[in-house]
């Protein structure tokens, strides 16, 4: 997830502004969470000297944090036309959702935020509309490229404007902050047209249905499809409530123009199979989106049958593997032919490999280089690589590290706090605010719950009560699990001298003790235990 800040000035007077606020999406490691946010406490304690959000593009792990955050920061917010569009639909689509007064801008644009005069300069990627921002102060410029590739021919927009950008290197660039997400692939990366020609090859030979799923806001890959299908005298199916969100977006600012309408579902039971193009969400393997329904064969209208054809039109986000291979096994044991990126060129990433890299730096020349955007492998070859381009100075920071580009060498002389917040139903919280580490530990073991009653003579009335919630039911030899935890809870009351029962505390936690260890013997595993022993006509405790 993206949050960039720039300050200006001494540290009692300093005025910020934010670029991008994105989120990121929860593994195994989170069970049950929706998504991840920046922890923002440093930013809202400075959020009087914060004078603008900047989103560079509509990216999750840009702008996705942005409905949540923003009510504790309350600043203006400047994107363009089709980011301000998106979280306009976004906010529709969630009650409670704040209205953000967005003001909207252009590639080309200029606007001061504070001490910071920013230029947008237009660049290619993956969505309508990204930016790159020059961010102009009285003591230098930064160039921010956001996300970024160089594609002379892009399926949407204009190629990133490399004129401008060796322009503001000619006025002197303080530093460049750029992405680093392809900075271990050599060589240049192929032009998204390459796709689209690729695609409509595929698409005008298949015989079956064709599916292609990808992400929904590629709106230049979508409209490729669309033209592919068209070609070929197939009609098409938007599926997947994103993919329609987005289309309506992207409609409105006149991005689909040109296009045929799209299909309704009902419309295309109808359809030979032959004339039939899906474009579905799901290429993440995410279990409840449209891709992940037609290979349960869960969709009531839509479906797909041997002979048909699915391609992945996209990449695996690290930590969905598992989630994509497992729909592409559902695919292909029903008969579905299964085309990925790698067997034919039906998808090219939208950032820029090293090739790339270098034409920026030309263009840009920056005295100071800041990697940005990747993991810690990209992060650190990029390092490399703007050494050998012969930047002056290179800093590798991480998170939270607040660096001064100016006055003296390029530094790092702070740490602010930062981290992580879940966004988990309707709450937003710290791992411990939110309890996931207990869930996981529940995830792994368990949970037992015991009630032990005790008569006013302090003796067992009764066998304990046990329920165990995720336990296996029984143990190598047969006996059940809850039996034994019974006969442990019991055991351990009647250790203890009716004369040392008063003290219920000290019971309940023997007993803890005992159904645990009962446990760990017949399973190797210890369950979290919630005890409760009460007393009757005496008080209980729990
Ligand atoms: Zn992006
Ligand atoms: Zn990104």
């Amino acid at each position: 997830m993206n949050l960039a800040l720039y300050g200006y000035g001494p540290e009692d007077d300093r005025e910020w502004i934010a670029v991008d606020c994105g989120v990121s999406f929860a593994g195994p490691e989170a069970p049950g969470v929706d998504l991840i946010m920046p922890d923002i406490r440093f930013l809202e304690a400075e959020r009087h000297a914060l004078k603008a959000i900047v989103i560079t593009h509509a990216h999750e792990d840009h702008y996705g944090a942005l409905l949540d955050l923003w009510p504790r920061l309350k600043v203006p917010v400047y994107a363009t036309a089709f980011t301000a569009g998106l979280l306009e639909a976004k906010r529709e689509g969630e009650t409670g959702a704040p209205q953000i007064p967005v003001t909207v801008f252009k590639a080309g644009d200029r606007f001061q935020c504070g001490p910071f005069s920013i230029e947008a300069i237009n660049v290619t990627h993956s969505i309508p509309e990204p930016v790159a921002l020059a961010i102009r102060t009285p003591v230098g410029t930064v160039v921010h490229t956001g996300d970024w590739k160089i594609d002379p021919t892009p399926a949407l927009g204009a190629p990133t404007d490399g004129e401008r950008l060796r322009a503001i290197g000619d006025e002197g660039v303080l530093a460049l902050v750029c992405d680093s997400t392809n900075a271990l692939r050599d060589g240049v990366s192929p032009s998204e047209t390459d796709v689209t020609r690729s695609l409509r090859d595929i698409i005008s030979k298949a015989e079956g249905r064709v599916a292609v799923t990808t992400f929904s806001s590629n709106i230049g890959r979508i409209r490729a499809v669309a033209q592919a299908a068209e070609g070929a005298g197939r009609q098409v199916l938007l599926m997947g409530r994103s993919m329609r969100r987005m289309n309506d977006v992207a409609s409105e600012l006149g991005y689909m123009e040109g296009l045929p309408p799209f299909l309704s579902e009902q419309d295309f039971g109808y359809l030979p199979r032959d004339k039939a193009v899906i474009i579905l969400t799901g290429s993440q393997g995410e279990p409840r989106a449209a891709l992940a329904k037609l290979a349960r064969d869960e969709h009531p209208e839509v479906a797909l049958s041997k002979g048909d054809m699915v391609i992945f039109s996209s990449r695996a986000i690290p930590g969905n593997e598992r989630g994509i291979i497992d729909i592409k096994n559902a695919l292909i044991d029903r008969g579905v032919i299964v085309l990925e990126d790698g067997e034919q060129l039906v998808h090219v990433s939208g950032h820029p490999r090293r090739s790339e890299l270098k034409q920026m730096y030309d263009w840009v020349r920056p005295k100071i280089a800041v990697p940005a955007h990747g993991e810690a492998a990209h992060l650190t070859a990029h390092a490399k690589f703007a050494r050998g381009q012969g930047v002056p100075e290179v800093v590798s920071i991480r998170n939270g590290r607040m660096l001064r580009l100016y006055p003296g060498p390029a530094e790092v002389i702070d740490e602010v706090p930062v981290g992580r917040v879940y966004k988990d139903g309707r709450l937003i919280g710290t791992i411990e605010e939110m309890g996931i580490d207990e869930r996981r530990r529940l995830s792994f073991a368990g949970h037992v719950c015991v009630l032990v009653q005790l008569n006013a003579q302090l003796e067992l009335r009764g066998e304990p009560d046990v329920v165990a919630l995720g336990l296996p039911e029984a143990d190598f030899d047969g006996e059940e699990i809850e039996d034994l935890l019974i006969d442990a809870a019991a055991g351990a009351i009647e250790s203890i001298p009716r004369n040392r029962r008063k003290d219920l505390a000290m019971l309940q936690e023997a007993v803890r003790r005992a159904v645990r260890a009962a446990a760990n013997d017949a399973w190797g595993k210890k369950p979290i235990a919630t005890v409760f022993v009460t007393q009757a006509g005496g008080k209980g405790q729990g």
